[in-house]
């Protein structure tokens, strides 16, 4: 029924698939797939992600837990462009996934996978998203979920995670205290840890994402795309998707791929910058998506920047707010914050002259504006 292995990126011990920890329980390094026979990007008969069935991770019988994810549309952003200095700007509106957010890809592929190992109930900690995707996949699935969330997570995510019957527990201290305690309660046997950060089977469902991209393109993908970073999964399952089609010969140049982030939590910027950041007490970002200060796939994330010839930046909270705001009214496009991030990410990267004129920059909307708090028109 399973056709790889498990192997730990960090120090390459490998596990079987019924390995019961999202990470490697030698060194604690995030786990990747080391397929047995290659996956393929040509495109199946199936809906949505399930259409790229051929590049996952999962065997062709097993019955997938789907809530209809994928297949967003792309969309030229003239106001948005000219705003940010950038003549050839597209949005794919990720949003528009079963819970609102990307994450909706990695959790279809990661509860498809838990469903066929017979777990009955899953432990996770997110910041809201995550959360609320792994929840509503849960109940699609029947698997009982209990979500560690930190105290600061915007009201309406923890009430999403909750109304689709997870069992949230709030955590005082920040992500990083909520995903000690998910770990814990996963040590008491509490139920299976599928740690988003960590998961193989959801970072791999990110390649629906490139492998969209290349199809909606007709192959002449974007010279840029730019994401908004928090553990950086949807920019590493990009990756992985975007080196499939290359591979395979089907994609001749690799778009550069970069990392956003908001300044007051930049652990990758600063490390792409040769430097080192550490959490300062009390100081938080309105872009709660991408506030991770210890990112699981942080090496991937340089590795995938420094070999598609990448840049890490940083944005300020005044500009988080502004793109917020061009989007909902240049555009029509009411996003989350942790978006906008990648937008002001976009016009740092223009007048930089990372981003040449003429050059197509593609940025994902990750999650929708009414999952946050709701800004003042
Ligand atoms: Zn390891």
């Amino acid at each position: 029924m399973w056709n790889l292995h498990l192997v730990c990126h960090a120090c390459g011990q490998e596990f079987p698939p019924t390995h019961r920890a999202p990470f490697c329980t030698t060194c604690q390094g995030p786990l990747d797939i080391l397929y047995h026979t290659p996956p393929r990007s040509q495109a199946g008969e199936g809906p949505g992600i399930w259409r790229w069935r051929n590049a996952f991770p999962l065997a062709p019988d097993l019955p997938p837990v789907s809530l209809g994810e994928g297949n967003t549309p792309l969309i030229p952003l003239e106001r948005a462009g000219e705003a940010a200095g950038c003549s050839r700007l597209w949005a794919k509106l990720e949003y528009l996934n079963p819970t609102g957010s990307f994450k909706d890809r990695g959790s279809a592929l990661l509860l498809s996978a838990l469903k066929a190992l017979g777990v009955q109930r899953l432990i996770e900690d997110s910041s809201g998203n995550a959360g609320a995707s792994l929840s509503a996949y849960c109940a699609r699935a029947g698997i009982q979920a209990v979500v560690f969330v930190p105290d600061t997570a915007p009201r309406a995510k923890v009430r999403q995670i909750q109304v689709y019957g997870a069992q949230v527990r709030l955590v005082p201290g920040g992500r990083q205290a909520a995903a000690l305690e998910a770990r814990r309660a996963w040590e008491r046997g509490e139920g299976a840890y599928a740690s988003h950060a960590f998961s193989p089977f959801f970072l791999e469902g990110m390649k629906s994402f490139a492998l969209e991209v290349f199809a909606q393109t007709g192959g002449d993908v974007p010279e840029h795309i730019v994401f908004p970073v928090g553990n950086g999964s949807l920019l590493v399952g990009t990756w992985l998707g975007l080196l499939l089609l290359k591979q395979e010969g089907r994609l001749g140049r690799l778009p550069r791929l970069h990392a956003v982030q908001a300044r007051r939590v930049c652990p990758i910027v600063a490390e792409w910058q040769g430097g080192e950041w550490k959490p300062r007490p009390g100081v938080r970002t309105i872009a709660g998506g991408v506030a991770v200060s210890q990112p699981a796939r942080r090496a991937q994330v340089l590795q995938a920047l420094w070999e598609t010839g990448g840049q890490a930046v940083a944005v300020d909270e005044v500009d988080i707010r502004a793109w917020q705001k061009v989007l909902a009214q240049g555009e029509g496009i009411f996003c989350e914050p942790t978006s906008a991030v990648a937008f002001a990410g976009v016009a740092l990267l223009c007048a930089g002259g990372v981003i040449r004129p003429g050059e197509r920059v593609l940025v994902p909307v990750t999650g929708f504006g009414l999952k946050d708090r709701v800004p003042r028109g």
